[in-house]
């Protein structure tokens, strides 16, 4: 039941099987070693593929099956990281604590990270295909630095390593290339300065669709406490979004519902594709196809049809499997309620 009108997909992660790994957590450990991880990891990209497309949604990922956090998995594969002595750092403006590799050189790939479970996805689905990368502002918030001594210094060595596997990935057949950058909703003035300048070079001579994912973070305890010390509305987004519809990146995906973000701000993404939240990530709670539907309906006030693309708030990583799939049905169900609609 694919439609052309409001092309669905998720944020990026799904859950890990608890074979794969330890179940909801953001941080889990692998439940096996070597060969028999690299098949672990294979079954369960498959099963993703096949729970979205059963689900109904157009647009399939690879469900960050292979990458133990969505930053981490990235640096893995770069030289020039010290993965051996992690530090403790305060992440995200001190939000919370995190156990975090070193750069101590400069930063080199040691070759493609992320071609395996690329070509798997692109192998086993004829829908289109995203995939996510972390965003230069967001990686060098998640670690800690003994060698550049600036923050937009090593961003930009970091945009440059993301775009040679942002490449691969085009070459590979990825449709769209997302890069998250929860950390644009948090160093505002940052990401206006040099965030989007960054997400430039990591896009670079790309082709295939590009997309940006700011969010107010996964659905765990820290973040939630966060949220209700900003306010009855959420601005955060107002510095930002006049700066990325004036950008060369195509699509923005924003969160939005039980969010108090004025929705109004929406209407200063003129000229992109806007992949709006219709799926909490914070409660286990599952939507209603009426309520999909509803949130839709409001977002179109501010958003042309032709640009609004369903999806989540967020990355459901830490969630229990089933609920991510009822989630999953309810943002297709809700969509296709909205198409009849509108
Ligand atoms: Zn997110």
């Amino acid at each position: 039941m694919s439609r052309t009108l409001f092309q669905t997909s998720v944020a990026g992660s799904l859950p890990k099987p608890a074979w794969l790994a330890e179940p909801r957590k953001l941080w889990p450990d692998w439940k096996a070693r070597g060969a028999e991880l690299d098949a672990a990891k294979r079954d369960a990209t498959l099963l993703w593929i096949k729970e979205q497309e059963d689900a109904g949604l157009d647009i399939i990922t690879d469900g960050e099956q292979s990458r133990q956090h969505f930053v981490h998995g990235f640096l893995e594969q770069v030289e020039g990281i010290d993965f051996a002595h992690k530090v403790k750092m305060g992440i995200r403006n001190n939000r919370y604590d995190a156990m975090v590799p070193v750069v101590t050189g400069s930063l080199r790939l040691h070759g493609r990270v992320h071609a395996t479970e690329a070509r798997l996805l692109r192998a086993h689905t004829t829908r289109r295909t995203k995939f996510t990368l972390p965003g230069p502002m967001t990686i060098v918030d998640t670690l800690a630095d003994q060698h550049y001594g600036n923050r937009q210094a090593m961003a930009f060595a970091f945009a440059d390593l993301l775009n040679q596997e942002a490449r691969g990935l085009q070459d590979d057949g990825i449709d769209i290339i997302q890069f998250d950058e929860p950390a644009f909703n948090v160093y505002m003035d940052d990401a206006v300065a040099w965030g989007i300048e960054a997400l430039h070079r990591a896009t670079e001579g790309l082709t295939c669709t590009t997309a940006v994912h700011i969010c107010y973070g996964y659905g765990i305890e820290a973040n939630i406490a966060w949220k209700h010390g900003l306010g009855e509305e959420w601005r955060q987004y107002e510095k930002v979004f006049p700066a990325l519809a004036a950008s060369r990146i195509d699509q923005v995906s924003l969160e939005c519902v039980n969010s108090r973000v004025p929705a109004e701000l929406m209407g200063l993404l003129k000229g992109k594709d806007v992949m709006v939240g219709v799926i909490d990530v914070a409660t286990d709670r599952v939507e209603t196809p009426e309520e999909v539907a509803a949130t839709i309906a409001a977002a179109l006030r501010h958003v042309p049809r032709e640009r609004l693309l369903p999806c989540t708030n967020c990355g459901l990583a830490p969630m229990a499997r089933d609920v991510a799939i009822a989630k999953l049905r309810a943002l297709a169900a809700g969509t296709q309620l909205a198409c009849t609609a509108a």
